[in-house]
């Protein structure tokens, strides 16, 4: 018998797995997929030399995670923090540029710059009390008060449709709001797009929006070696189904979801219920493109982003986001742009770059939504067309087929509405714990939601080793 067993191989999966480990655990690692990952998998899918993320790019929550940072991130990846975290295009060759420095954005945005101080430099200042606020299950006490009641009027006045055009008069700090509120997939304004939005801003401003050099497998590809060097073993190329597929152990931990869990083995009826209520939310499509230059934006400054968020105004962006939530996708939709290779070169071959972009699309949907970015980035970056050496699609239900947790294409494993940060997947103050003993749930299905931080894994993995072995996680910060 081993000791623990973890299903799937996602940062959360990974966290769980090198926690475990370094507890001085026996742990198997099984993947369905033949790359190890998950979330963090880099491909060559347009051609040789052209490496892409499939999924994640760019690491805020990585660098602010806890258990990355207790477990040496950035000692063991190299990472590249732009000078830009993120900008936003706008019609006449105007832009907004979230600079990583707030001196500088302030100083950027002429009228609106004193405001954008008074907004995010309370909450720069207060950053490790946002993500101790945000980075857990809600139904605790937090560990700043202050922290968590500034964020919390700050994400009221962004996400309710009658304040949230008091604070900003220009169309550049409106809508570089809207821009990065739009990462959640849901109609806004509302509270949960707001949330997401002003942290990943905060963010912005503090440890700054990093991209891996080589992608995001790098990151996963650190984890596996040290995992590895401390005994672990993997398989990979090995879906599960139900729990005589593994090795008997004495901890389980799922990296999945919650229907799987419910496949996986006997479960009382009432959890099985609760668990057959969780939801799924809207999906993306995603495009990748091989490019002969770097993309020709209009605005010169946008060529430093590594991010970019290509929608225009925050009308238009409310606009296409409603399609979605309508079943539809807008003509002019908001596309998530990253171009990595502005501050990686080993991306693409020389002169090269590569573009990843994906748009938000109903769940289910089979769009081909290649020809809508193109247009979409064609407006802030004339000629981008011509550059395009080859694309890659991948529409919404491809990214199940890819990736069995983001169910009809939903890349955050489950809804993002304000019931789902609280019910992920039940309400529980331990929501990573099952009924059955000895079973752990550690997925972005839990709390605290999606991106690459690990904790889901981290925190399912200190529950198991406090109730199972009695003791407490490493990479406690
Ligand atoms: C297009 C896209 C862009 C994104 N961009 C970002 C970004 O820039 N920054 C960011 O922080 N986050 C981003 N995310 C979100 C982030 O990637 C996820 O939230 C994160 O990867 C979730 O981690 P996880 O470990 O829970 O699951 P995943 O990373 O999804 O991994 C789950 C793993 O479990 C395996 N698995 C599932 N079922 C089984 C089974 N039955 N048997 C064996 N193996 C199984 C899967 O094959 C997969 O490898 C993005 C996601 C997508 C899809």
């Amino acid at each position: 018998m081993v000791d623990a067993n973890v299903v799937g191989s996602g940062p959360n999966g990974l966290a769980a797995a090198l926690t475990l480990a370094k507890a001085g655990l026996d742990v198997v690692l099984t993947e369905a997929s033949d790359v190890v990952g998950g979330g963090l998998q880099t491909r060559e899918l347009t051609g040789p030399g052209y490496l892409h993320d499939v999924c994640s790019a760019v690491h805020p929550a990585a660098v602010a995670s806890p258990f990355f940072r207790a477990w040496g991130l950035e000692n063991r990846v190299d990472l590249v923090t732009p000078e830009v975290s993120y900008a936003h295009p706008l019609d006449g060759g105007r832009a907004g540029i979230a600079w990583h420095s707030l001196d500088r954005t302030v100083d950027d945005l002429g009228r609106d710059g004193r405001e954008w101080r008074r907004f995010f430099a309370p909450l720069v200042k207060r950053i490790d009390g946002l993500v101790d606020f945000t980075g857990s299950q809600l139904l605790r006490v937090p560990r700043s008060i202050p922290a968590a009641v500034l964020y919390g009027l700050r994400t009221l006045e962004q996400g309710l449709g009658s304040t949230w055009n008091r604070r900003f008069d220009g169309e550049a700090a409106r809508a570089m709001i809207t821009g990065v509120a739009a990462h959640t997939n849901h109609p806004q304004p509302s509270l949960t797009t707001s949330g997401a939005g002003i942290l990943l801003a905060a963010h912005a401003h503090a440890g700054g929006w990093a991209v891996p050099m080589g992608g995001s497998q790098s990151i996963a590809d650190a984890m596996v070696r040290d995992f590895e060097a401390m005994g672990g073993r993997i398989r990979t190329g090995t879906t599960v189904r139900t729990a005589a597929d593994l090795e008997p152990s004495r901890i389980t931990l799922l990296d999945t979801t919650p229907q799987m869990l419910a496949r996986f083995t006997e479960l009382p009826a009432r959890y099985r219920r609760a668990l057959g209520r969780f939801r799924y939310g809207q999906a993306a499509a995603k495009v990748d493109f091989a490019l002969s230059g770097p993309v020709p934006w209009t605005n010169a400054q946008v060529h430093l982003s590594p991010t970019v968020h290509v929608g225009g105004s925050r009308e238009e962006i409310v606009a296409a986001e409603h399609a979605v939530e309508q079943g539809r996708v807008h003509e002019r939709p908001y596309v998530l742009a990253v171009q990595p290779s502005v501050v990686d070169p080993s991306r693409a071959p020389e002169g090269h770059h590569v573009l990843w972009t994906y748009t938000h699309v109903p769940n289910g949907s089979t769009a081909d939504v290649t020809e809508a970015v193109i247009r979409q980035i064609e407006r802030f970056a004339p000629g981008f067309r011509d550059l395009i050496v080859a694309s890659n699609t991948i529409s919404a239900v491809e990214f199940e087929q890819h990736n069995a947790n983001y169910i009809g294409g939903d890349i955050f494993a489950g809804a993002l509405d304000l019931v789902q940060l609280v019910k992920r997947p039940v309400v529980s103050r331990v929501p990573w714990r099952t009924p059955v003993d000895g079973l752990y749930l550690c997925s972005a299905s839990t709390a605290p939601g999606p991106a690459v931080h690990g904790m889901n894994g981290w925190y399912a993995a200190d529950v198991a080793l406090g109730e199972h072995f009695g003791m407490r996680a490493p990479y406690r910060e």
